[in-house]
């Protein structure tokens, strides 16, 4: 899970969206397409919790690939529907072939976060997190916020979890990186890179902690 730093409360189009109120499919399509926007940029094109790429447009049933994610759910918090601090941009319901997809946002569903979870708002969640070289995500047997919030998000679905092994394979598979190189590539990695906090825990621990 990567940080979402949260700069455009300023913005023209988040102060229209934060003065809403009311049934929040009455809010209108080209606001709500402006705050998107406005997201998907601030998270670097990737999606909140699962950190792949976040898909554009429509599947051929018209369902949006991604969604506005309520970190509080709609349904309890109401009075947090329209808080710009309490949405990020997830990948959404389907896949562009129509079928089902069943991880971040759309699993978590209603879940209240007050009984366990950590946000991509809090600058150090990237810290609960560990990662196998098969792809799993992991976290410290203790640590019942990171697992309620890998199991609430099913941040171990198996085409998660595949193109996650995929990416670490690329950074493995380097023959011969010094230290030095590896500390190029993690402080050079661009943050719109799919998967980012997978490749720079794997640069960390494989590459430049092994040689200490
Ligand atoms: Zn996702």
């Amino acid at each position: 899970m990567k940080y979402i730093k949260k700069t455009k409360l300023l913005d023209p189009i988040i102060q229209q969206f934060q003065q809403h109120t009311g049934v929040w499919d009455n809010l209108k399509n080209h606001l709500k397409n402006s705050v998107k926007d406005i997201l998907k940029e601030e998270q670097s094109y990737l999606c909140a919790y699962c950190e792949d790429e976040l898909p554009e447009g429509e599947n051929k049933n018209g369902i949006s690939l991604s969604h506005i994610e309520h970190i509080y759910p709609r349904s309890t918090y109401q009075d947090k529907s329209y808080h710009y601090n309490n949405i990020v941009m997830s990948c959404g319901g389907d896949r562009i072939d129509g079928t089902k997809l069943d991880h971040c946002g759309k699993h978590k569903k209603n879940y209240d976060p007050a009984y366990g979870f950590i946000s991509p708002l809090d600058p150090h969640c990237a810290k609960n997190f560990t990662y196998s070289l098969t792809g799993e995500i992991r976290s410290d047997p203790s640590n019942q916020k990171a697992w309620a919030s890998i199991n609430k998000l099913n941040l171990n679905d198996k085409k998660l979890k595949d193109k996650r092994k995929e990416v670490i394979k690329i950074y493995t598979d380097i023959d011969n990186i010094t230290e030095n190189d590896a500390l190029i590539l993690l402080e050079r990695l661009p943050k719109d890179t799919a998967f980012y906090s997978t490749i720079i825990y794997i640069l960390k621990k494989h590459m430049i902690k092994a040689h200490h």
